[in-house]
């Protein structure tokens, strides 16, 4: 009887938990996140972006105009399922992987491959926009490891609690996380061993100047993009470098290299990849010059020349603040930096090296900033034309003048008269070429009148 007893009282509870369960399983709300609407959002463009349908976004809104749609109003995504909260935009920036986004994040990694869709740890490269679901709170800081350093090691030197850690960072063992990788670390910790690697003017654009900052006085950084070999200076505390983007390189990914000691003496190497994205520069009509002009056994002795007059790198920073126009207002630009350029029917495997001022007010032309001029003569194809280092690597050059009016060793302030708006050398007609190298790269100086470099 106490078998039978039991069997029962076990058939009871089975047939209580069975469809318990099952009512369990149906009560149970599918949770799907929502966006923010931002300004210049409409309905399509954030369909496109989550890649659902506007049609069920319509619906799972009750949206009664989709014209109507205002900034800031909260909307549900549906179709991406078992992700709760807010959906947001963030590039990537050094030193973030899969791995370390689903950390900060607080959300598992085959979520974060959902709502990107993509399975690939490979394009989540620097620059890159992914989507992802905002941190209800802000109780953790952000760190990273250094060679031969592990989390418990970490977690010891920052005063954390070595087991909080691992739980905020969904890891079971002190190696999980590999060197560089992003991890959390719980608020009110000691993060002052951190080394921090910043861009500045990401994403990575043809034609223009960037920064990166490494607050690290190690003697042994160095560091790549692409091809290009980064020059470091110290910077108050930290080092950086100001590099340009050759206005022809092609978009896409490039691998990104930098080494370092950080300040526990650790060797830090980065190796990541980073997104150089298009100009959009457009095409000039094209142009009919003399042909000596384009003749290579003659111009590329001229630019072999300034090369090798803009190649020393002077460490002394001699501008400060933004550059200013190098002619006086108005102004009239006559072609931008960038535009594809053909002469004489040639393919359009050119591309204009400066800005071309026009003459409007007058034919003044003024020191854009500080620095020494280095070089003074008569060129073939760029005329009459004066260069001045501002230093750190960077260089303004003027052409086409009519009139030189300083001197190689001269030093000048941003705002002297320097010479004469002319016609001389390959041009077309009376204007200023002012042209802007960073370390032998010619750049767009148009953003350098409104950025402070470096
Ligand atoms: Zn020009």
């Amino acid at each position: 009887m106490k078998i039978f007893k039991f069997l029962f009282f076990l058939f009871f509870i089975i047939s209580w938990i069975i469809p318990s369960t099952a009512v369990f399983g149906q009560s149970e709300n599918p949770e799907y996140p929502v966006y923010i609407v931002q300004p210049g959002d409409t309905i399509n463009l954030i369909a496109i972006k989550f890649n659902v349908s506007a049609t069920d976004i319509i619906a799972a809104n009750n949206i009664t105009d989709p014209n109507l749609l205002s900034v800031s109003t909260p909307l549900v995504i549906p179709g991406i399922k078992g992700v709760s909260g807010v959906l947001t935009y963030k590039a990537v920036s050094i030193g973030e992987n899969p791995d370390s986004l689903a950390r900060i994040y607080q959300i598992p990694k085959d979520v974060i491959f959902r709502l990107n869709q993509t399975t690939s740890p490979s394009e989540f490269y620097i620059g890159s926009n992914v989507i992802l679901v905002e941190s209800p709170e802000n109780s953790y800081q952000q760190s990273s490891l250094s060679s031969g350093d592990s989390l418990f090691e970490r977690s010891i030197l920052e005063n954390a609690s070595f087991w909080e850690t691992t739980i905020l960072n969904q890891v079971d063992n002190p190696w999980a996380i590999l060197p560089k990788e992003t991890f959390i670390l719980p608020i009110g910790t000691n993060n002052d061993n951190q080394t921090n690697v910043e861009f500045i003017g990401l994403p990575l654009t043809q034609g223009k100047s960037a920064v990166i900052n490494v607050n690290s006085m190690s003697q042994d950084l160095s560091g790549r993009v692409g091809n290009l070999e980064l020059k470091f200076f110290s910077n108050n505390s930290q080092q950086s470098s100001i590099f340009g983007i050759h206005a022809m390189l092609p978009a896409g990914l490039y691998p990104f290299h930098l080494e370092f000691k950080n300040n526990l003496d650790q060797n830090v190497v980065i190796d990541q990849l980073i997104l150089i994205q298009q100009g959009f520069y457009p095409q000039d009509p094209p142009l009919q010059v003399d042909p000596s002009t384009l003749d290579e056994s003659l111009t590329k002795p001229e630019d072999d020349l300034i090369f090798q007059v803009t190649s020393p790198f002077t460490t002394e920073q001699l501008w400060s603040g933004v550059f200013n126009y190098p002619v006086d207002e108005p102004v009239c630009i006559k072609s931008w930096f960038g535009n594809r350029r053909s002469y004489n029917d040639q393919p359009y495997n050119r591309f204009h090296t400066g800005v071309d001022f026009g003459v409007c007010a007058n034919l003044n032309i003024y020191a854009p900033a500080d620095g020494k001029v280095v070089f003074t003569d008569s060129l073939l194809t760029r005329g009459n034309a004066t260069l001045i280092d501002h230093g750190l690597g960077v260089y303004s050059g003027f052409w086409h003048q009519e009139t030189i009016l300083v001197e190689e060793g001269q030093f000048v302030k941003a705002g002297d008269l320097i010479g004469t708006i002319g016609n001389t050398g390959r041009s077309t007609g009376p204007h200023l070429h002012w042209e802007l190298l960073v370390n032998g790269i010619q750049v767009d100086p148009l953003p350098w009148l409104e950025t402070v470099f470096p």
